[in-house]
């Protein structure tokens, strides 16, 4: 990704606006359930936000900035950062646009509702169809059923994504 350069400096952050301080992204639970969906139809009614899947993996994200990036793009707390920001480099950071091709992005509750019936659709067929399948298949004498884990059926942050934020090379 071709970014304008903000300042005439030596380090890739000082030619960058900032962009891994202008929001924030952390891993929720894979939606399976109409009620799972309609967490994320929740949050993607709030302005800023957008839920994205890359490698299998869902992601939330809140596209604000940080309250510490200054009008120059540098960080007006550097010396005290938070650990998330310190370990974030720009050797693959947000710079490098070609990280962000996202299996699936969602920006607004019918775009996830559209893909939710879909989704939810081919789920019942192939129910349907294993149903179908055990219907032909007499039941094995003795053979107990499989319990099913619990499973929460609200979308859960689990923890941050390491690269939400960054700017290690920004002093104030
Ligand atoms: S680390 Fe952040 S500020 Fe530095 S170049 Fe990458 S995206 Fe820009
Ligand atoms: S480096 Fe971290 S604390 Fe500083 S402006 Fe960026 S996100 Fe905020």
């Amino acid at each position: 990704m071709k970014l304008p350069s903000t300042r005439g400096g030596g380090s890739l952050c000082d030619r960058c606006v900032a962009l891994c301080c202008r929001y924030f992204a952390f891993e929720i639970d894979r939606p399976r359930t109409r009620r799972d969906f309609d967490d994320i139809r929740w949050f993607l009614l709030h302005e800023d936000a957008a839920v994205f899947v890359e490698d299998g993996k869902w992601y939330l994200q809140v596209n604000r900035r940080c309250r510490a990036l200054l009008p120059d793009n540098r960080c007006g707390i550097y010396e005290s950062r938070p650990a998330i920001c310190r370990a974030y480099t720009p050797r693959e950071c947000d710079w490098h646009g070609d990280e962000y091709d996202y299996d699936k992005l969602f920006v607004d509750p019918e775009q996830i509702m559209a893909y939710a019936r879909e989704y939810l659709a081919a789920r019942r067929r192939r129910q349907a169809a294993r149903r179908a399948r055990g219907r032909k298949t007499p039941a094995r004498p003795g053979r107990r059923g499989a319990r099913k884990l619990p499973r929460s059926s609200r979308a859960v942050a689990k923890g941050r994504r390491a690269r939400a934020t960054g700017g290690v090379l920004k002093s104030a």
